[in-house]
């Protein structure tokens, strides 16, 4: 970032915190005041939380319902038609409604046949442009007429070439953090939950599909509509389109995807009904409805996206033996964390994904056993150590402070691996029983709430902090919460089956045995991804051939396996894994994947050469936000 941006987005921050000061007081005063004479739900539901990614005012006139309209232009590669807003008046003289946009042509604002003034403002490099409406006092509800830009960053177009079928194009949106105000007009903020309708037109081949109601059967005529009844965080709201099929996996579960991969995916994923009946019997029903997969182009920037009742997963985890589905039970497990109790802003985010990765080694440990979750939790501490060595202090930070910050920098394993490991030690200090019971009335404390970090520990204050004030204490949990690093003593997660592969990486290391003689047929993936992770950093090519040699690691088709090698092959400049690490990168788009290997890349003058060459040819077919993570390695 540039200091002349910097200070845009500090002067623009200026502005947003000016007009949310009296919230701030507000969250105070009832945080001390009310806390005895209400119940915790009412007390919780008052709060209107800073949030310094969103220009929008809910705390003076709140959106409560969408209904959109727009039409699919895949020449043009925008989404065009209009959006009537729902509101409510927070305050008796609120006359302006303000609404975070990014990149969108505004037409006109209507409301009950009226033209409305409006203005929109000038563009932040982060946050967009606010738009504000001047309200007619009779008004509750106002239609936008827009359309998107081709640069939407939300939205991906993609040719034909770039998806499996090769025939129709497709289109994705991916609106987590704050992209959903590049292709609606709308509050984008966490904490103001919205239900919405949606009519979609789309060239007749194709198929729409939304973070809503969908009908598999719909004939395809291409007008689409949706219905979301429960209210929802912005970023959940999503839109798929292109020539999908669904097949069914259970009862209430299914996946839509391209034709060709339709059956793999199916034969991959079938295991979700069980993880989906297994967590409802441990932390209460599914309130969603249905829960369905939708697979995307290898593009996907992300593993997997949490829309609610349809799921936005990349491809890269078809393993062909389900090595990789915690995925799924990421996403899955979201339903409760994160789509039902919801981080009210992005300084949250550890509560939507620190307790959903502690969900997922539970459900993991429930459908797949007790060995596989000890394996993946520690391949988990491995990886949050991978970022504790490299992460500055503050943003070991589990609540990190993002002011004037773009949130898309958050995702690191901090929120992810320290939320989940320090929700395991709540869980090993009060015992598994009482902290699932802890669990089952936090989600329903604040179902379809979007809550703080400061919510939750006043929550913890009057359940756990009461319960066990004899295991735990404010402080501990305060140094989870708020310092960086680990706190002594945090829970250490072991696995048995990971002994014999360190025995044998010693052995062959010290050259005691032959690499083909490790004995290693009945080895899994994690303990592939084990062996491989805990290597030296240095390697000599003639020990790097030689591995090669014996199990084909440049030709492993399971994409985890094929990243951690070929991250070591980057680190000690291993060319004839060099090819394949050019098909890597450029066929896919998955940050977790790619972005590793290009900053290891551009470490070196020769390194950087093939990253910019590998990244230039890659660049058209990915993803806004893979493209603006890399760009700063190869330039
Ligand atoms: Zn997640």
């Amino acid at each position: 970032m540039t200091i002349k941006k910097l200070l845009v987005s500090l002067l623009t921050l200026v502005v947003i915190s000016g007009c949310n000061e009296s919230s701030t007081k507000t969250t105070e005063l009832i945080g001390v005041a009310d806390k005895e004479s209400k119940p915790l739900e009412t007390q919780i539901a008052h709060h209107n939380a800073q949030d310094y990614h969103s220009f929008s005012n809910p705390d003076v006139v709140k959106v409560t319902h969408l209904n959109l309209d727009l039409s699919v232009d895949f020449t043009q590669q925008t989404l065009s038609g209009n959006v009537s807003l729902d509101f409510q008046r927070m305050t008796p003289d609120a006359d302006t409604l303000i609404l975070d946009t990014r990149d969108l042509v505004i037409s006109k604002v209507v409301s009950n046949g009226n033209v409305l003034e409006f203005n929109l403002a000038n563009a932040d490099n982060f946050f967009g442009a606010a738009l504000s409406i001047k309200l007619p006092s009779d008004s509750s509800q106002v239609t936008v007429y827009y359309n998107t830009s081709s640069k939407a960053s939300g939205v991906q177009w993609l040719t034909p070439a770039q998806t499996a079928g090769k025939k129709y194009p497709f289109l994705f949106t991916q609106a987590q953090a704050i992209h959903a105000r590049s292709f609606i007009p709308l509050q984008d903020s966490p904490q103001v939950r919205v239900t919405y309708e949606a009519t979609i037109r789309t060239p007749k081949a194709l198929l729409a599909v939304m973070s809503a109601a969908n009908d598999p059967d719909t004939p395809r005529d291409g007008v689409y509509e949706f219905s979301m009844p429960q209210p929802i965080p912005s970023y959940l709201i999503a839109l798929a389109v292109g020539d999908l099929n669904f097949k069914a996996m259970g009862e209430r579960t299914g996946v839509y995807s391209e034709i060709g991969i339709l059956d793999a995916a199916a034969a991959e994923f079938e295991d979700t009904e069980s993880m989906l009946i297994a967590t409802e019997k441990n932390f209460g029903a599914y309130s969603w409805d249905r829960y369905d997969l939708l697979i995307l182009p290898p593009s996907f920037p992300f593993g997997g996206m949490e829309n609610p009742r349809l799921s936005f997963i990349t491809p890269t985890v078809i393993a062909g033996d389900k090595s990789l589905v915690s995925l799924i039970a990421h996403e899955l497990a979201h339903s409760w964390s994160g789509n039902t109790v919801t981080n009210a802003t992005w300084r949250d985010l550890w509560l939507n994904e620190g307790f959903t990765t502690y969900l997922t080694y539970r459900i993991m440990e429930m459908v797949y056993g007790e060995e596989r979750f000890n394996m993946e939790a520690v391949l988990g501490r491995q990886d949050l150590q991978a970022d504790l060595d490299t992460l500055k202090p503050n943003d070991q930070i589990l609540a990190i402070n993002l002011k004037g910050r773009d949130p898309d920098e958050v995702f690191s394993n901090i929120p992810y691996e320290k939320g989940a490991l320090f929700l395991r030690e709540l869980e090993h200090k009060v015992g598994r029983a009482n902290f699932d019971q802890f669990l089952l009335g936090y989600f329903e404390a604040f179902a379809f709430q979007s809550i703080t970090t400061d919510d939750f520990i006043s929550y913890l204050e009057q359940t756990l902090l009461q319960d066990y004030s004899d295991k735990l204490s404010k402080e501990r949990i305060e140094e989870w919460i708020f310092e960086p690093g680990l706190p002594k003593g945090a829970p250490v997660p072991e696995s048995d089956a990971f002994t014999s592969v360190d025995k044998a990486r010693n052995d062959w290391l010290s050259g005691t045995i032959a690499a083909s003689n490790i004995d290693s047929d009945n080895w899994v993936v994690h303990q592939w991804l084990y062996f491989l992770n805990n290597l030296p950093a240095e390697l000599s090519s003639a020990q790097l051939t030689e591995l090669d040699k014996a199990f084909g690691l440049t030709n492993s088709t399971n994409n985890e396996i094929a990243h951690s090698w070929l991250l070591i092959c980057v680190n000690n400049w291993y060319q004839p894994a060099f090819p394949r690490l050019n098909e890597y990168l450029v066929s896919i788009g998955r940050n977790k994947l790619v972005k590793p290997l290009y900053k290891a890349l551009s470490a070196t003058p020769e390194g950087k050469v093939i990253a910019q060459k590998a990244f230039a040819k890659a660049k058209a077919g990915y993803h806004p936000l893979t493209v603006k993570v890399n760009e700063k390695f190869v330039k």
